[in-house]
């Protein structure tokens, strides 16, 4: 039996008209490297102060035009998306372009070695406060001058996988193997759980291998823009204290070069339904790597894939027709039981140092979690979703960590030729387990980990699933 909506607010939704005049686009990246250190890089459960930058972060802008309709997509070089900073950023593009917020997309790549542009940094904060303004002005400032670089083009997609980097991280364990969650109890599987063949049995879920391209030519058909989707983590072996753009970074730096791709083009690497894949190579045997060797291997695969997927493309299109349908959808924020909050009271009421150390790992982090979702004010949280039509191509924006099922449960569900679901856009909720992940436990599903009701991932595919029939 399907449950109701009940959660579900309709607050904003627009479409196109059928245009006929030819496609223009335009494409540009702006800097948004942090240039004062030290700043917290976020995204583990210390602090992971920053003194460098390997290399730089970007903010790179897409945008199209049919004649009728204008959309954006920026991939921004960061862990999440921080929510009031885009906000503000559509808000000024929107200003200086006339295109509407509502049809602009910001996802961010996670890179876990970026740093943080607080929405709201204490004043006393200065690295924070500047951070939020490079931050502001480079998603701004790239939409505006992508804007003023619209010019005639035609546009293609195409998908080729990339298998052997993506693997399913949540493991069912060995008879005996399951260690206890910060909670105490026992989950049916576990997230990285090592690589020994001892403990793994197999994995709870499969993986989405495609890469995607959004290839955009000029007039000329000179390559433009190529705007990929793969659903991977991060990948990660970064030195500490150092800024780095991860695989996304490096997969932009290569794909000139396969392109042949001239001054002004812009490629960028956008988070697919990763929120369960990483390239943690379980039960296969991968060489250890120097700092930066793996990223720099997965994002020469990626590149080369990916000029295979463009190879594919028979013919780049600039007839297209552009949509948008863009809602906010309330969802229950998840919040503990009376059992559970007792329970993280009686944990973090432990000093004993040695008592601390007997308990399951991560036991004192979740308890002033649970805390924190007992205290928060707000029962509920509206959360963007958006689809964007190019043509026979639809992108769905997902603002949380989704898993690789959800994102392949979209695409076959989807009425388009070609899916891209892009996960961390237009916000970050945290993870996005299914229902039957959910029974299944684990660190996503853990409530801290996860924010929001466990029915959520449905809401969200129902939507998706309606707003792309209503634009088809
Ligand atoms: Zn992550």
């Amino acid at each position: 039996m399907r449950p109701p909506i009940l959660a579900c607010l309709l607050v904003v939704s627009t479409v196109a008209e059928l245009s006929a005049a030819p496609l223009k686009a335009g494409a540009a990246a702006a800097d948004i490297t942090p240039k004062e250190f030290p700043m917290n890089m976020p995204g583990g459960f210390n602090a992971n102060l920053a003194t460098t930058a390997h290399d730089p972060l970007n903010a790179r802008a897409l945008v199209l035009d049919d004649g009728k309709t204008q959309v954006v997509w920026v991939v921004i070089d960061n862990l999440g998306v921080p929510k009031k900073v885009v906000a503000e950023a559509k808000e000024l593009a929107a200003k200086a372009t006339g295109i509407p917020v509502e049809h602009m997309l910001v996802s961010g790549t996670h890179t876990h070695s970026g740093v943080n542009p607080a929405d709201e940094p204490s004043a006393a904060d200065a690295k924070a406060v500047a951070y939020r303004q490079v931050m502001l002005e480079g998603i701004s400032q790239a939409i505006i001058r992508a804007h003023a670089s619209l010019r005639p083009a035609a546009v293609g997609a195409a998908a080729r996988p990339l298998t052997h980097e993506v693997f399913n991280r949540r493991w069912y364990l060995k008879p005996g193997k399951m260690p206890p969650n910060p909670f105490g109890e026992y989950d049916q599987v576990k997230m990285n759980p090592g690589t020994s063949p001892e403990v793994l049995d197999r994995p709870a879920g499969p993986t989405d291998p495609d890469i995607s391209v959004l290839s955009v030519v000029d007039a000329k058909r000179k390559p433009l823009a190529l705007f990929a989707n793969y659903s991977l983590h991060y990948v990660g072996g970064t030195p500490a204290g150092q800024v780095s753009a991860d695989y996304y970074g490096e997969f932009a730096r290569l794909m000139p070069s396969r392109l042949g791709a001239g001054e002004g083009f812009v490629a960028a690497m956008s988070n697919g339904t990763s929120g369960d894949i990483n390239n943690v190579p379980f039960l296969v045997g991968r060489p250890p790597r120097a700092p930066f060797e793996q990223i720099r291997i997965v994002a020469g695969e990626a590149a080369d894939v990916a000029w295979q997927a463009v190879r594919d493309i028979p013919k780049h299109q600039n007839n297209v027709v552009l949509g948008v349908r863009q809602r906010l959808v309330t969802l229950k924020y998840r919040k503990p039981t009376k059992e559970q909050l007792l329970y993280a009271q009686a944990i973090l009421a432990i000093k004993d140092k040695e008592a601390i150390a007997r308990l399951p790992r991560l036991a004192q982090d979740y308890a002033a979690r649970t805390l924190s979702a007992a205290n928060r004010p707000e029962e509920t949280v509206d959360v963007i979703l958006q689809t964007i039509r190019v043509g026979d191509v639809v992108l769905c924006a997902v603002p949380f960590e989704t898993f690789a099922e959800t994102g392949l449960e979209l695409k076959q569900k989807s009425p388009f030729g070609r899916t891209i679901v892009i996960g961390i856009a237009n916000g970050k909720h945290g993870y996005l387990p299914t229902p039957r992940h959910h029974e299944l436990g684990g660190y996503e599903t853990w409530l801290g980990t996860n924010q929001v009701q466990k029915d959520a991932s449905e809401i969200v595919v129902r939507n998706l699933v309606e707003m792309m029939g209503e634009m088809k």
